[in-house]
């Protein structure tokens, strides 16, 4: 009787282990030779253009998921509103050439949120030598009409490395055993928050308030980073309702801009041809997530949630390629694996593309506090027992070498089994490490399971990360393949596991 137990135990085991490695099999094969995953990412990028926070192209994006997630069967599919955002903004023209003392066309790019210049100006440039608020001052009365920049002092270097790179054994090694990271006390974490609040007394933003008040052109700037082409251009200030129009600023090369300062600080006279038109959305604030399930069919289990997302908005400089249709196309695919091979998760799988991850994070931040619990005071939602996990991608088009527990130890067996049938594929680093910046980090502030994957660093922040060169080429079909069939394996081991992942200890309240 004991051995026919055991011999039936045995039997199970044999048979549920075999039927998990069927579907992991099935997963590989349809990610690995029936992708869609650069087809989805031409519709979030070329097809939609730029998908800054509530411009036309997010729009554009998100309507596409969303019909296409519906297409392809999920349910409860959804443009969810998360909140007030703001100002919409977008591009309508942009032109810039030296006139004086020769024609020269010049690199540049409109930061997000400027105000144009109202039709083609010509406008002499001017140079700002300043350090502090004191010199600053000298220059009262002078920048009317002008098209200003402040001095520079340093210069650039030749590039001797590749911009992209695969991690090495090594690397990987060193991750894998790294040492525990120590929470953010509330003491670091305010004196973090204050630091951050001095830098807006830097010479750059008084110039920019004396260059608003007394009428300037425009502004320009630029990056050492900003060279060979490329250009690293975010936010040009203020997008709330009530926040006034930001003065027409450009990030122009770092070529182009040491080019105009050396003629000018050699006393010839610069003068520049200047047409920018933008437009502002002030109708709708309102910022929205893409959101849409793949049903649980365990009536015990089907209440409980798996998460995967990335964030679908992007910065206007480019169509925001790697950073992050990479990841949304992903996730989408991910999904789309699932679905097209009929596996009945024994969760809800419910994938989210964020919005507005770029001006911090709003839209994964405000639906964990919508769904889930607010960080400021820790009072808990009904939904929140029920998150078993949120798995996220944000690093660019690189393959999945691993992933980080994001400080939860108890995940990493768990993990470092999941990671074994793709151990071939390159990835089986499972490092107690964090990564920053992201929308896993909604989640963890909850003390919900939120983790990242370890991603090759591929040109992302030598080239492509927030620049004007952020395109669809930038993708590897290779490398966004193998992340959607892990990431899909991962999502349907979760679902069907049977204890959610183990969390972390309840964090403290944060105060608001
Ligand atoms: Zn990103």
């Amino acid at each position: 009787m004991k051995n026919l137990f055991l011999l039936f135990t045995l039997l199970l085991g044999i048979s549920l282990s075999s039927f998990a490695q069927g579907e992991i099999d099935k997963i590989k094969t349809e990610g690995l030779t029936h992708s869609q995953v650069m087809n989805i990412a031409f519709h979030l990028t070329d097809a939609s253009g730029p998908r800054l926070t509530n411009s036309s192209g997010y729009f554009k994006a998100a309507n596409w998921a969303v019909n296409e997630l519906k297409k392809w069967g999920l349910t409860n599919v959804a443009l969810e509103p998360w909140g007030e955002f703001g100002k919409g903004w977008e591009l309508k023209k942009s032109y810039i050439a030296m006139t004086e003392p020769y024609y020269r066309p010049l690199i540049g790019f409109p930061k997000t949120w400027t105000k144009g210049t109202h039709g083609i100006k010509n406008a002499e440039l001017l140079v700002i030598d300043a350090v502090d608020s004191a010199a600053l001052e000298t220059y009262r009365g002078k920048l009317k009409n002008k098209i200003i920049i402040l001095l520079r002092k340093d210069s650039i270097r030749p590039s001797f490395n590749a911009d992209a790179r695969r991690y090495t054994d090594e690397e990987l090694s060193k991750m894998q055993n790294a040492k525990p990271p120590i929470p953010e006390t509330a003491e670091a974490r305010k004196r973090r928050r204050q630091m951050f609040g001095n830098q807006s007394a830097s010479v750059s933003s008084l110039l920019k308030k004396m260059a608003t008040q007394e009428g300037a052109l425009a502004l320009l700037s630029t990056t050492t980073r900003g060279k060979d082409g490329t250009l690293f251009v975010s936010g040009g200030g203020g997008y709330a309702k009530d926040d006034a129009e930001n003065i027409t600023d450009l990030m122009i090369s770092y070529e182009d801009y040491m080019l105009l300062q050396r003629l000018a600080t050699n006393g010839i006279l610069v003068k520049i041809d200047l047409d920018v038109a933008t437009q502002f959305n002030t109708q709708n604030l309102t910022g929205h997530n893409v959101v849409a399930e793949i049903t649980g069919t365990d009536p015990e289990l089907k209440s409980e949630i798996v998460m995967l997302g990335g964030h679908l908005d992007s910065w206007q400089g480019s169509v925001g390629a790697t950073d992050n249709a990479a990841g949304s196309a992903v996730m989408m695919e991910a999904v789309r694996i699932i679905k097209t091979l009929g596996i009945q998760p024994r969760r809800t799988i419910r994938i989210a593309l964020w919005d507005g991850e770029e001006q911090g994070l709003y839209g994964s931040r405000n639906y964990v506090k919508n769904h889930f619990a607010n960080p400021g005071n820790m009072q808990l939602k009904p939904e929140f027992e029920k998150v078993s996990a949120y798995y996220n991608l944000d690093n660019g088009t690189g393959r999945i070498r691993g992933i980080y527990l994001q400080g939860n130890e108890a995940a990493r067996n768990i993990f470092t089994e999941w990671l074994k049938p793709f151990n071939d594929l390159g990835a089986s680093t499972v490092t107690i490490s964090n990564t920053g910046g992201t929308d896993h980090l909604a989640f963890d502030a909850v003390g919900i399971p939120g983790f990242q994957f370890i991603q090759d660093p591929i040109e992302y922040n030598t080239r492509t990360h927030h620049t004007n060169m952020d395109s669809y080429e930038h993708l590897l079909p290779e490398d966004l393949k193998q992340a959607a069939t892990i990431i899909a394996a991962f999502v349907i081991n979760t679902a069907n596991r049977d204890e959610k992942i183990p969390r972390k200890p309840l964090p403290e309240a944060r105060g608001e």
